[in-house]
């Protein structure tokens, strides 16, 4: 193993345990199961058969339904006969929080429970303890007494099981010793793993989920590495992203965090969270599983298949996997050192660029004031190949050209060269501020790299890669770039050879936003490869994507990424959980409704989450939160403070903006 996965340039499947949950097998290079978690009232047991038989017709290999009390752990019962008299099979699994006697009853009942091992025994207070050993030994003894049962009855049974650790619902004794950190999600869950084994039970998967995609990876990495060091085997991953929102966002923020796992061989099964009905997230569990699905499943490797060489292994590392820092750079004009990344999109196939397509990248020209408005997400740079711009230029927008285009150029002011990397060390007219160089990380090592390139102060490297497993490429590239100590910023340029807007973004999420949360990329351009036709992108109605401008749909994406990187902050982000039986509101119209009114308080963290027992305890870092605290009415928080008790729900949008005006976070539009 290399550091927390089999290997960091091609792409192989972490070998775990094999786990059975009913007749699915799991882990142990089975597929990659997809799977979902109703949001109807569990004692509704018609209306949890149906919602339950539509995520299973749309593909879900096993369903999770809450089950908060005792009495809807017993109506598992109706609701598995009742699916198993109309011909479904499906595993169910139990979502417990708190209750471990609803798990105990579950667990004689369905085919895997899910415990949360931050508040299957202890009681979130938010209380800050100090323990010593002899007291903490003493606190494990105690999760010993209350947890051993549950395992026994599963052992019994045959019942599988899920310890899920999530980020946002540690509990106060993990959060004192260890602190809101990837180690304390691994610590969490393996002080419950520890029991179990003693009890030799194995049937066990786990997962490490945040609604922070940076947390997220760091915490499964560790947990693997943890696994391995104190065990010598692993157990099966169960990877997703918490309370990721909905439409795009939800999309590129669970991509970014399950897809660069992915990449690196980790995950046996995957849950897309998003607040939309459960069905529509197996579409999105389906486009990230089908890019690792050629082969046999043992080795499905995409490393080495057609035009992809291998890529160099590696055995030294430049950087810490379980911690995230960014590259250091210098910079070169508004790239590179404290700069954001930068996002350059590629205008190179239209014909006749015009103002009116710069709207479709953030600018918007105002006729009667002559003036540019200038959103949050508006390119940095424009790709226009060989065309020089016949209009007047927003003031932040820069152009970037081929040399001779540029040699043209009246305005090297607005206009930087792009050249190939050997036509960069040969060329005699060079802009003496910035230029763009260009490198295909597949044809290329750090060992050919012209020093007329790399000791330039005016050259940014833009890393491609054409190989098959472009991101495990470009990522070898940048080792090697770091081990030789080369500080020019980098450009990720990412291509998708995929047809439809959902595999796009699901293509552009993982690969670029996996480099992004190694602290690669000071910048991103987001193209198409040939096979993907942008009228094919435009013309399809397959999808969930309705996308009617290809260049808007890009621009969106790449600030999006950065966005769920956590790297350049463009736009409000919404923790929304995904709803489930405990849901007090309906939580589509509501986030719907919240987000229209405060989408424009850039960098704000907003949670609106179902329920008070487990919505607190799971906002992780919201600023503001909004959460159902009984039929027609919600608390709101500051932070983990609740500033607002019961609110009646006709007036709480309101509230919720006076609150965020009092705290001095608002902004008129
Ligand atoms: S926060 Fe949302 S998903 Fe989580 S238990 Fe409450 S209602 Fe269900």
């Amino acid at each position: 193993m290399q550091w927390y996965c089999e290997s960091l340039t091609e792409y192989k499947r972490l070998k775990t345990r094999e786990v059975k949950i009913g007749d699915l097998l799991l882990g142990n290079y089975h597929p990659i199961r997809v799977q979902t978690m109703t949001t109807t009232d569990t004692m509704d047991t018609i209306a949890t058969v149906e919602q339950s038989i539509r995520c299973i017709e749309a593909g879900s290999e096993l369903i999770r339904i809450t089950a908060p009390s005792k009495k809807e752990a017993e109506n598992l019962l109706h609701i598995k006969n009742e699916l198993n008299k109309r011909g479904y099979h499906t595993p169910l699994v139990a979502d417990i929080h708190f209750t471990p006697n609803a798990a105990e009853i579950a667990a004689r009942i369905v085919e895997k429970v899910r415990v949360n091992p931050g508040n299957y025994v202890d009681k979130k207070k938010f209380e800050q303890i100090e323990y010593t050993d002899a007291e903490y030994a003493e606190e494990i003894d105690r999760i010993r007494e209350r947890f051993t049962p549950l395992v026994k009855i599963c052992r019994e049974y045959g019942t599988a099981m899920r310890i899920g650790t999530n980020h946002g619902s540690l509990s106060d004794r993990i959060m004192s010793r260890y602190g809101d950190t990837p180690m304390g999600m691994v610590e969490s869950a393996m002080e419950f793993l520890r029991i179990a084994r003693d009890e030799t039970y194995h049937n066990i998967v786990l997962s490490m989920k945040s609604s922070n995609p940076q947390v997220m990876v760091q915490a499964y990495r560790l947990l693997v590495k943890t696994m391995f060091d104190e065990f010598g085997e692993i157990y099966p991953l169960h990877l997703g992203v918490t309370e990721a929102g909905d439409g795009e966002d939800g999309r590129i923020k669970s991509a970014v965090g399950i897809g660069t796992l992915m990449e690196d061989g980790l995950g046996d099964t995957i849950r897309v969270s998003l607040t939309e009905d459960p069905e529509f997230e197996i579409p999105v569990c389906k486009d990230l599983v089908k890019r690792y699905a050629q082969g046999d499943g043992k080795s499905e490797s995409r490393a080495v298949v057609s035009s992809g060489l291998p890529v160099l292994p590696t055995f030294r590392l430049p950087y810490d996997p379980f911690s995230y820092q960014r590259r250091e750079t210098f910079s070169v004009d508004n790239m590179g050192g404290k700069h954001v990344p930068v996002v350059i999109a590629d205008l190179s196939k239209i014909e006749k660029i015009t103002p009116q397509h710069l709207q479709s990248i953030g600018y918007t020209y105002d006729e009667p004031t002559d003036k540019w408005n200038i959103s949050d997400a508006a390119a940095d740079y424009v790709f226009t190949g060989k065309q020089l711009l016949d209009f007047e230029l927003p003031g932040t927008l820069k152009v970037i050209v081929g040399p001779d285009t540029w040699n043209a150029a009246a305005d090297k002011t607005k206009y930087f060269p792009i050249f190939s990397d050997l036509h960069f060390s040969k060329a005699t007219s060079k802009s003496d501020k910035l230029n763009f160089v260009m490198i295909d990380c597949f044809s290329n090592s750090v060992e050919l790299f012209d020093d007329r390139i790399v000791n330039d102060p005016t050259v940014v490297i833009c890393l491609s890669s054409t190989n098959t497993n472009a991101m495990q490429s470009v990522r070898r590239m940048m080792m090697e770039i770091m081990d030789k100590g080369i500080k020019n910023p980098v450009v990720l340029i990412t291509d998708s050879k995929w047809q439809t807007p959902d595999e796009h973004l699901i293509h552009f999420a993982t690969e670029t936003g996996a480099l992004f949360l190694e602290g690669m990329g000071d910048g991103i351009c987001l193209g198409y490869g040939e096979q993907a036709k942008l009228e094919n992108i435009k013309a399809t109605g397959r999808t969930y994507l309705d996308v009617k401008d290809i260049y808007q749909f890009t621009n969106n994406t790449a600030f999006s990424i950065l966005q769920a990187t956590r790297t350049r902050i463009s736009k409000t982000e919404y923790i929304s959980c995904p709803s489930c039986g405990r849901t007090l509101f309906d939580l589509q119209e509501t986030t719907a409704k919240i987000r229209a009114v405060t989408n424009h308080l850039k960098g704000v963290k907003i949670a609106i989450m179902g329920c008070i027992v487990n919505g607190p305890g799971e906002m992780a870092d919201a600023d503001f939160g909004y959460v159902g605290s009984g039929p027609g009415k919600i608390t709101l928080y500051k932070g983990k403070e609740i500033v607002k008790r019961n609110v009646n729900s006709e007036i709480a949008v309101e509230e919720l903006i006076n609150l965020i005006k009092e705290n001095d976070a608002w902004v008129e539009e």
